[in-house]
């Protein structure tokens, strides 16, 4: 650990103010308004994505000519959740918490920035630093890509806290990271009647059942079993009583895939197989496909970069080669499409059965703040070898 006590106190600081005061996804509007005044304290310049990103710019340059850039992303959005973790910092905002780590995230880069703004020496180029709006449900990257704020970066950094691996391991794999995630709304309009008179309607709750079914076979038989995919129904709404037979049904489910043609191919058979089947019953499907995020697929030179940076920081023992690709989605996704980047999950668990080892989104996550002095440190870290004028 080489972050001093008092840089160490001022992401603690921040970290657990986060905490206790998360906002929903888009809504972020105090800690937009907190981490734009502390940026702009630290002396970098900042702009605002939409309503609640923040994007801070830092440049010294030295040398115009070998002069690079460098993006370092954190997500700062919390989660529909009522905590229960009874910490002294929790949630004084009902029902919103801070369950996925963005609240280190933030802590973490924030604490970045202070020590690249203190410390510029050697840098020679700019560190943006994307506090972004929106993760959880994807919106949010999407708005820094239109606003072109990722193209002349050089690279691009992203870490996330980890509950499923121990403190002192980062995951630094090349390659697939995490799968595209979209979401499908399936309205399903049929024709009420009695129940005893089930030929005078068109039961959308008999469509929408066969609709949940048949949803499966895009996986079994529609798409080559190398690749992976899914397709989940995750709320099913319809009908007023036992004796009248639905005149309308609400699906809502997501899909995911680690390619981009396997990930068109699902959302294309979701909304033919709803219409088709509605069709063959009488019934009217609409579906709504809302385009979430791409696959995550780590660049191998970056993750080669990364791996290099925390082996240095943290030794040999940090670097985790074989963490598993996730059938979650993240947005970052959305930046490497023009930028080469890495998505590094960084351990902050204590193991089994610690409070610490609680999933993502439950409400009692937490996690070891050690995990997000380590974070901000690789932020760093990662920046100055970029930027390196030796
Ligand atoms: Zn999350
Ligand atoms: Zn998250």
């Amino acid at each position: 650990m080489t972050l001093s006590h008092e840089n160490q106190n001022y992401i603690l600081k921040w970290r657990r103010y986060f905490h206790q005061y998360p906002e929903l996804p888009m809504k972020e509007y105090k800690t937009a308004d907190v981490i734009e005044k502390e940026l702009q304290h630290l002396g970098i310049q900042t702009h605002r994505i939409h309503e609640t990103g923040i994007c801070g710019v830092f440049t010294h340059i030295t040398d115009l000519k070998h002069a690079k850039s460098v993006g370092l992303r954190a997500d700062i959005d919390a989660l529909p959740v009522t905590e229960k973790t009874g910490l002294s910092f929790a949630s004084v905002n009902s029902g919103v918490m801070h369950a996925c780590g963005h609240d280190g995230h933030t802590a973490a880069l924030l604490g970045a920035a202070k020590r690249l703004t203190e410390h510029p020496d050697h840098i020679n180029g700019t560190v943006k630093f994307f506090f972004q709006q929106g993760e959880e449900i994807c919106q949010g990257a999407k708005l820094f890509v239109k606003a072109n704020e990722h193209k002349d970066l050089d690279r691009i950094l992203a870490v996330h806290m980890c509950s499923s691996l121990p403190v002192g391991k980062m995951s630094v794999r090349g390659g697939e990271c995490s799968a595209s995630c979209d979401k499908f709304i399936i309205k399903i309009h049929g024709k009420s009647s009695h129940a005893a008179t089930p030929h005078q309607s068109i039961d959308a709750i008999y469509v929408a059942s066969q609709i949940v079914v048949n949803l499966q076979s895009i996986i079994a038989r529609g798409t080559n079993p190398i690749e992976t995919g899914v397709v989940s129904v995750g709320s099913i709404h319809g009908g007023k009583t036992y004796n009248i037979v639905s005149d309308e049904v609400i699906l809502e489910g997501t899909t995911r895939a680690f390619n981009q043609e396997v990930r068109n191919t699902i959302n294309r058979r979701v909304k033919e197989i709803a219409e088709g089947i509605a069709m063959t019953y009488g019934a009217i499907a609409d579906v709504d496909i809302q385009d979430f995020t791409r696959p995550l697929i780590n660049d191998q030179d970056v993750a080669n970069e990364v791996a290099e940076v925390a082996i240095n920081l943290f030794g040999e023992s940090i670097a985790e080669y074989n963490y598993n690709k996730v059938m979650l989605g993240d947005d970052f996704a959305e930046y490497l499409t023009d930028v080469k980047g890495m998505y590094v999950w960084i351990g902050s668990s204590d193991g089994e059965n610690t409070p610490t080892s609680y999933p993502h989104h439950h409400e009692q996550f937490d996690i070891n703040e050690k995990a997000v002095f380590m974070a901000s440190e690789l932020y760093e870290a990662y920046a100055r070898k970029i930027l390196n004028t030796l």
